[in-house]
């Protein structure tokens, strides 16, 4: 039995099914490269993070950025999930999937001074500030506008994810939020009229597989909580921020249930609301890639196979090194193994999307599932070499809807060509 990172994507009689869709099918309909999503994995992993929290006053606010396609944000929100967005264009994908400004947080290092006027006028539940100027800039801007802004501090718990370099963000050295000390220093600023904090906020990185991260950082947001409520901070949030690990390939990442029970005992006596953020651990294994191959040919040893997707619609491998796990749509147990590089037409070498797999014998014409692409793979897509973003399709149960058809040559080329003269 060959290994699946979800259990809706499965085999039956040697075809890879989508929930109980041929993968096949799908392809043959709208093409390839394509994105196929479960929505079935979207509603149980969402009931099954809420259930483990059941416990403590909690709210989820969606990490947009990992798979912003409209029809999931809004499944999400009927679910009873926030958003919480990165930028304008994150934010009005929020609101136009239909959630309202109070069920949206507005995040991220660099936030503008026009997002943060927006964000205000709008009455977001709440703005994370990442340092004293930005907090600053959002007392001026409130003030402007004759409002107070919602803010919770960004507190960077110097806890070592142990997770790759580039989704570590809770390092001290790092470029995100401030130190305990300097938000000490933020939320005693009195100076500050046109804002009222709150919440205290973390987000310690991205794919973490074990849980004593959360609990280091737990303990230690909770040790600053306490003591500016002590103080006098009427905060009513601490924010976890997302992070919470899957299985890519053969990582034993923990349950949410476990990560449960070692944080729950030391945010209940807090006896405030705890907001999560999480993306990945939504969607991630919630979607494939279809890809198909275009040509194969050897290369030393090796055997490349060439696919019609690219690192413009999965840009993870070739951004991180990150292992996809690549699955033929139609099984041939009759076909030899061949140690096969699955790469994609553009001209870099880091458009890859798996090496070195261990892959029964492809052909021309094969279709391949590039596994665990529900998250950041959509979202990262772009349209170097002139590419066309793919479709992303929602299978529920039987039936198959376009969440997102293929982008048209025309709607890439127009602004551009009427510029001509
Ligand atoms: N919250 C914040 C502030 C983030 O920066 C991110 C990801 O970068 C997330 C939540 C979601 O992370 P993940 O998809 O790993 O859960």
């Amino acid at each position: 039995m060959e290994f699946l990172p979800s259990d809706y994507f499965t085999y039956r009689d040697n075809e890879l099914y989508c929930e109980e869709v041929p993968f096949r099918e799908i392809l043959e309909q709208y093409g390839t490269p394509a994105y196929v999503y479960s929505e079935r994995y979207f509603v149980d992993r969402y009931k099954k993070f809420d259930a483990a929290f059941a416990e403590i006053p909690h709210r989820i606010f969606y990490a947009v950025k990992s798979n912003f396609n409209l029809s999931v944000i809004k499944l999400f929100a009927e679910l009873g999930a926030g958003a919480d967005v990165n930028s304008m264009g994150e934010y009005l994908r929020a609101r136009k999937a239909g959630l309202a400004p109070k069920d949206v947080l507005l995040t991220g290092v660099g936030k503008t001074d026009e997002e943060i006027r927006r964000g205000i006028e709008d009455d977001l539940a709440m703005i994370k500030v990442e340092s004293y100027e930005e907090l600053r800039a959002v007392n001026e801007i409130a003030r402007e506008l004759g409002k107070v802004a919602p803010v919770a501090v960004r507190v960077n718990p110097d806890v070592d994810p142990k997770t790759h370099p580039y989704i570590t963000t809770g390092l001290k050295e790092g470029k995100f939020g401030v130190s305990p000390e300097e938000a000490r220093r933020m939320y005693a600023d009195d100076s500050l009229e046109a804002v009222k904090f709150v919440g205290i906020d973390t987000h310690i990185g991205s794919q973490i597989s074990s849980v004593e991260p959360y609990v280091e950082t737990v303990e230690k947001m909770a040790a600053t909580f306490r003591e500016l409520r002590d103080a006098g901070v009427p905060l009513e949030h601490l924010d976890l921020g997302g992070g919470y690990g899957v299985r890519y390939e053969n990582e034993d990442v923990f349950p949410v249930e476990a990560l449960a029970e070692r944080i729950v005992p030391i945010l209940k006596p807090l006896e405030c609301e705890v907001y999560f953020e999480p993306g990945r651990y939504l969607t991630a294994n919630g979607g494939a890639l279809g890809v198909k191959v275009l040509y194969v040919k050897k290369a030393g040893a090796k055997t490349v196979a060439v696919t019609d997707g690219a690192m413009t619609e999965l840009f993870r491998p070739a951004l991180y090194g990150a292992y996809h796990h690549v699955q033929p749509i139609t099984q041939t147990p009759e076909r030899d193994f061949l140690d096969t590089d699955v790469v994609g037409p553009v001209c870099e070498t880091a458009d890859f999307i798996g090496r070195g797999r261990r892959l029964r014998e492809v052909r021309r014409g094969d279709y391949l599932a590039v596994c665990s692409a529900g998250s950041y793979g959509m979202t990262m897509s772009s349209n170097y070499n002139g590419r066309r973003r793919a479709p992303e399709i929602i299978v529920s149960g039987a039936e198959v809807r376009v969440a997102r058809s293929r982008e048209e040559y025309d709607s890439l080329l127009w602004d551009e060509a009427e510029r001509l003269g």
